[in-house]
């Protein structure tokens, strides 16, 4: 059959019809365990009825105003990320990379036209819109898309020596993540934020967080700088916030987000009413449910699990439930291939890296059972 539609994706051969919590059901009705959860979005798993009610109740009251309006709703959630994040000011978006263009946007803002540079990290990832790629470290990416943004430049990840060398008072901000995503799950040394911070402040630049894979419990605590004590001017959070439905924030320190006047920046979906009731949902969720401290504790079930199946042939990294094993040859597309033909999903970040960010509600045996599984793949894997 002829497709319509751009041809933008490598799409695996199958159609999934439905899903209830860490389960995936195809067309044929045969049963998947999903352990990248929608790429790091699905953190209550699928069909949550919590998530699942509040989108219908909300839907059937009301979808859309506009911003022209006050809602109720915006202003729950905003105060709901601002008790989790030191006080921070919320601007809804409807994606990742419209929460980095809004990041990018404020600190131009509030940085008056002499210090106008972004500093950002070669491997990074932070969206597809010109922006978005601009700050993007990933040439492949760019290429093809140049002239991008001028007044962007890309350093060695987790290197603070790079960082304090490219930092001068033209520097509006730096702008990282605290794991890079799908770099590959890369953890920086414990101390990088910590300099970054420390550096920034020296220089009297803003530090933004791209916390869009890591936010919301994942790495088991709400953001993953909150490991390293570490308090951002901005932060950028997406994927999981909304249950699966369209949404960004950009989040900013009051001195910051004070940048912003009436008119400077908008959206017309942005902080939609069914986008918000869900998002409300999502964390009362992850609060009622313990699921942040449910990553932090389970993801080391996962890694011990990775590390005895591949052994010396992979390195095992990763923080909570956003877990990664580079292998030590290109076959992470073939361990994802087999696996999906096993009924098990995860996630070829790269040629070499196996990821996994499964739904934060998954059991210990669901666990042990996708190990299970990810052992036979990668007997036959390594056997061919
Ligand atoms: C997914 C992702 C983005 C982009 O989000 P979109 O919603 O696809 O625009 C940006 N940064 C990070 C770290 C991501 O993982």
């Amino acid at each position: 059959m002829t497709s319509h539609l751009m041809n933008t994706y490598k799409r695996w051969p199958v159609e999934f019809e439905s899903g209830r919590g860490c389960k995936l059901f195809d067309t044929g009705g045969k049963e998947y365990l999903d352990l990248i959860g929608g790429l790091a979005v699905m953190s209550l798993g699928h069909s949550h009825p919590k998530v699942v009610a509040a989108i219908a109740d909300q839907a059937q009251r009301l979808v859309h105003v506009s911003n022209l309006y006050s809602t109720r709703l915006q202003e729950d959630l905003a105060s709901r990320l601002a008790s989790i994040s030191s006080g921070k000011l919320s601007f809804f978006c409807n994606s990742g990379a419209e929460a980095i263009e809004c990041a990018l946007k404020l600190v131009r803002r509030w940085s008056g036209p002499d210090r106008r540079r972004v500093i950002a990290a070669a491997g990074a990832f932070h969206g597809r819109t010109l922006g978005a790629l601009t700050v993007t470290g990933q040439p492949s990416k760019q290429e093809p898309f140049r002239p991008l943004l001028p007044g962007v430049t890309h350093i060695p990840y987790d290197d603070a020596g790079a960082l304090e060398d490219a930092l001068d008072d033209d520097v509006a901000a730096v702008l990282l993540e605290p794991i890079q995503g799908e770099a590959g799950v890369v953890v920086p040394s414990d101390d990088y934020l910590p300099i970054a911070r420390k550096l920034c402040d020296e220089s009297g630049s803003l530090l933004i967080l791209d916390e869009i894979q890591t936010g919301v419990g994942r790495t088991g605590r709400w953001f993953a700088s909150d490991h390293t004590g570490v308090t951002p001017d901005v932060v950028c959070l997406a994927k999981a916030l909304a249950g699966g439905l369209p949404i960004g924030v950009c989040l900013a320190d009051p001195r910051v987000a004070g940048a912003f006047r009436p008119g400077d920046h908008a959206s017309t979906f942005g902080g939609g009413a069914v986008q918000m009731a869900a998002a409300l949902a999502v964390l009362d969720a992850i609060e009622e449910e313990g699921l942040v401290q449910r990553a932090a504790e389970a993801g080391t079930r996962l890694i011990r699990g990775l590390n005895a199946i591949f052994g010396p042939r992979a390195e095992v990294r990763g923080k909570g439930f956003l877990v990664a094993a580079e292998l030590d040859a290109d076959l992470a597309r073939d361990v994802t291939s087999a696996a999906l033909e096993k009924g098990v999903l995860v996630n070829d970040a790269t040629p070499r890296v196996v990821r996994l960010a499964p739904p934060l509600v998954i059991t210990d045996e669901e666990i042990d059972h996708g190990l299970a599984v990810l052992g036979e793949v990668w007997r036959e894997v390594s056997a061919a």
